[in-house]
């Protein structure tokens, strides 16, 4: 991911913004952090400061972070800097780390159930369900050790009385995620409180997963076209 650390703080406002904007995450709740490297060519990653209001936050109160715990003099990191840092340093694909309080995956959090696949778009999290992870005090390295469970060949979790966690290739790929996430569990709140969903077979979430491959694909290989 080669970008300037100046880049990568404007990303990381920027995604924070739209967040707000799409109403993800509200006040001070959620967070979010991109792999980055710092000046010295060092490895780590940039996360969004702690209890500050994403209107009030400026690039600059972006804190980058080394692997080792190590912060940038001054700035208090997210209290989540812990699942954070252990997404990134597990998941060597992964460079976008999002997470928010939004209110359907908040609400069906508090249920603390797995997502099943009412919906084939829940292989859009990497499987046929996206997993809730044990409840544990936030910013705990406990919540964090739940989490990268409950993300084991999965792009989403839920946070059990808490909200959700979508990791990405890239933050606009997390997301995207986030936003299909968001939009699951307001659907199988809303089947919940009609009667019981139908549930899709192991078989058919494997024909979506393979349908999946290459899905979308036919833009990026238009870009390749018209650049060449
Ligand atoms: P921070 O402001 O410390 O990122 O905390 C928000 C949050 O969502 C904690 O789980
Ligand atoms: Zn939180």
């Amino acid at each position: 991911m080669p970008q300037s650390l100046k880049n990568a703080r404007e990303q990381l406002l920027s995604i924070s913004h739209q967040l707000s904007r799409l109403g993800l995450n509200r006040g001070t709740s959620g967070n979010a952090s991109v792999r980055v490297s710092n000046e010295a060519g060092q490895t780590g990653f940039l996360i969004t400061p702690s209890g500050v209001a994403v209107e009030s936050m400026m690039p600059a109160d972006m804190v980058w972070m080394d692997f080792a715990g190590n912060t940038e003099f001054g700035k208090q990191p997210s209290s989540e800097w812990r699942f954070h840092l252990d997404i990134l340093q597990q998941k060597l694909e992964v460079n976008g780390v999002i997470h928010t309080h939004s209110m359907f995956a908040t609400t069906l959090s508090t249920l603390r159930l797995d997502i099943p696949a009412f919906h084939y778009m829940i292989a859009l999290a990497g499987g046929d369900s996206i997993r809730c992870a044990p409840y544990a005090l936030f910013g705990s390295q406990q919540l964090s050790d739940n989490a990268l469970l409950a993300l084991q060949d999965r792009n989403a979790c839920l946070l059990a009385n808490h909200g959700m966690i979508t990791i990405g290739e890239t933050l606009e790929k997390a997301l995207n995620i986030t936003q299909e996430v968001e939009t699951l569990c307001e659907q199988y709140l809303h089947a919940l409180q009609v009667g019981k969903p139908f549930i899709l077979s192991q078989q058919e979430m494997l024909e979506v997963q393979e349908k999946f491959k290459g899905y979308g694909a036919w833009k990026n290989s238009a870009k390749v076209k018209s650049n060449s």
